[in-house]
């Protein structure tokens, strides 16, 4: 009884010299959500933040993942959804007890700002870019990022409603355009912009497609399936022991005889004893204990 995967679609408006994407987030959004309850309005925008995650993470021109983040004074204090090069996405959200509203952005994050990550596996560089989180939407704020930093013009539409998630990305081919046509990137940005929440949410990617584009030629491409996966492991959970401290970890093995360390995005328990929290500080941090429990 295993649903069907999410769909990511590629496509290429030819003429107008502009690729896109379209998600959907069905499964891979319940996986997040059934490993943590949220009040709605934070599930809204972590569906949204998962959506953009997905669709940006296109933009990986190598193996790696892309960490969308969003951090505030509350009531959401932090936001985060990881896609990684192969469509492997995982999000986790931190609010105060406080009463979530069903207010824009800047209500929700007060004083946020908006991280987007690249962050490739091996040797090469990280490489960050931030926004503040002053426009009405995530959507606006993704567009606001793009449109601050020397990228192609891009521009994606969010939508989520507690259940499922979804999104379109536009971005403008480099390269001068081809047919000469100095508005293709205007016209097709404002076809897109017809397109309703309900609308990227109910439709399917070809529909959308056709809709919103019928009168241009379009290449598209084998949709890619997305999936919830957690890259967690108990090496980086130790990694977080050590961040905290040597004395404090001795602190906690002396009241509890154990470290308990959650993964906050998937909820996995990694059990640590003296003789591990030992390992893990004499390593240096270079050879951390691995999968085997004592
Ligand atoms: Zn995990």
């Amino acid at each position: 009884m295993s649903a069907p995967p999410d769909p990511q679609e590629r496509f290429v408006v030819e003429l107008a010299n502009v690729r896109g994407e379209l998600i959907h987030l069905d499964q891979t959004y319940r996986e997040v959500l059934s490993r943590r309850a949220y009040p709605e309005p934070v599930a809204r925008l972590l569906g949204e933040a998962m959506a953009a995650a997905g669709l940006l993470s296109s933009i990986l021109k190598f193996r790696g993942s892309l960490i969308l983040q969003v951090q505030g004074d509350g009531p959401i204090t932090m936001l985060v959804a990881n896609a990684s090069h192969d469509q492997a996405m995982r999000a986790v959200a931190r609010h105060e007890d406080e009463p979530v509203g069903e207010g824009g952005l800047p209500e929700l994050c007060r004083n946020g700002y908006l991280a987007i990550t690249i962050d490739p596996e091996g040797d090469r560089d990280r490489y960050q870019g931030i926004v503040s989180l002053d426009r009405p939407g995530l959507a606006e704020a993704v567009d606001n990022y793009f449109s601050q930093s020397e990228q192609l013009p891009t521009r994606v539409w969010l939508a989520c409603d507690g259940k499922r998630a979804a999104g379109l990305l536009l971005q403008r081919l480099p390269g001068e355009d081809p047919h000469g046509d100095a508005d293709a990137w205007n016209r097709a940005e404002q076809l897109a912009s017809t397109i309703t929440g309900d609308e990227l949410l109910d439709l399917d990617s070809r529909e959308i497609i056709r809709r919103l584009f019928h009168e241009e030629t379009i290449r598209l491409f084998d949709p890619v399936p997305v999936r919830f996966h957690c890259s967690c492991s108990r090496a980086r959970l130790a990694a977080a022991i050590q961040a905290m401290g040597r004395e404090e970890a001795e602190s906690i093995l002396r009241d509890e005889g154990l470290i308990h360390a959650e993964c906050d995005f998937c909820g996995q328990d990694y059990t640590f004893d003296a003789v591990d929290v030992e390992q893990a500080f004499s390593a240096g941090g270079s050879e951390l204990p691995g999968d085997t429990q004592h």
